[in-house]
């Protein structure tokens, strides 16, 4: 199946699989409140890369924590596949940028926790693992322990953690922000491979303009001060990207621009 094969609706436009509706969040607390998002709107379609991106502060973790189901809305509803989020679930699998990863356990030990969770058994586990590890490259450190792995290597073992239950959406937090820029150049392309391979939808979290703009489909610009959705952007460049291509420098200028950077 190629990106155009996928489900569409009335209008030829891919199906929602992330409804984002009026959301918004307040933290209150005796000193303070601060009202981290309000009235976000967006959607994501099946098996669409999109890209939340905006200034510190701005509420993208926030909003992550919302789709995750992590935190619930004061405001507003996040949809997925059309029903409500009001809590965690294996259809959504999360990727942080802290990694996350059991150092008790090996690389095989920690893709097969959430399948563990599951109770998929022994044999369908151990295959899943073992598509999972090729699918990252990984198959050859499947015995190693966190520790033993470069920082790199241990964002493709929380990836194909995640994948590895076969979730509806990925849902990603700066999850390279801690690697250098030389493999996080890698992991795009790898990310975008895996992407590309299992048809998944994508929720990626960035303040790194260029990153967002190397990666997604669209780019969600969002700003602070109650955090918000400046402006939606649609990439129209072809995969893979140019950093040095003019039309990839204006889509980063305009970025840039509507953040205030
Ligand atoms: P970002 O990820 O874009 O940097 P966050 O979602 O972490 O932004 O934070 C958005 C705003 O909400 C910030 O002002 C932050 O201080 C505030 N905030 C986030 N989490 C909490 C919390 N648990 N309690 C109180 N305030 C919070
Ligand atoms: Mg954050």
């Amino acid at each position: 199946m190629s990106l155009e094969d996928r489900q569409t609706d009335r209008n030829g436009r891919p199906t929602r699989k992330v409804d984002v509706d009026g959301l918004g969040k307040r933290y209150e607390s005796e000193r303070q409140t601060v009202q981290a998002l309000a009235d976000v709107n967006f959607d994501v379609g099946d098996g669409e890369f999109v890209c939340i991106v905006g200034p510190s502060g701005c509420g993208k973790t926030t909003l992550f924590r919302l789709i995750a189901g992590l935190e619930m809305p004061t405001s507003g509803a996040v949809r997925l596949d059309g029903t409500p989020v009001e809590g965690p679930g294996t259809d959504r699998g999360m990727v942080f940028q802290e990694y996350g990863l059991f150092p008790w356990r090996t690389v095989r030990e920690n893709v097969a926790f959430g399948l563990e969770e599951q109770g998929v058994e022994k044999t369908e586990r151990k295959r899943r693992i073992r598509e999972m590890l090729d699918l990252v490259g990984l198959s050859d450190f499947a015995d190693a322990y966190p520790k033993e792995l470069s920082g790199g290597m241990k964002q493709r073992v929380g990836i194909a953690r995640a994948l590895a239950v076969d979730p509806e959406l990925l849902l990603m937090d700066e999850p390279f922000g801690a690697v250098d820029a030389q493999t996080r150049d890698m992991l795009h392309a790898e990310l975008l491979s895996i992407w590309s391979e299992t048809q998944k939808t994508v929720l990626f979290v960035t303040h790194d303009v260029e990153e967002a703009v190397t990666l997604s489909d669209r780019v969600v610009v969002m700003a602070a001060d109650p955090g918000r959705v400046r402006e939606v952007v649609n990439v129209d460049l072809a995969r893979p990207r140019e950093r040095t291509d003019a039309a990839f420098a204006e889509y980063v200028e305009h970025i840039r621009g509507l953040i205030g950077e």
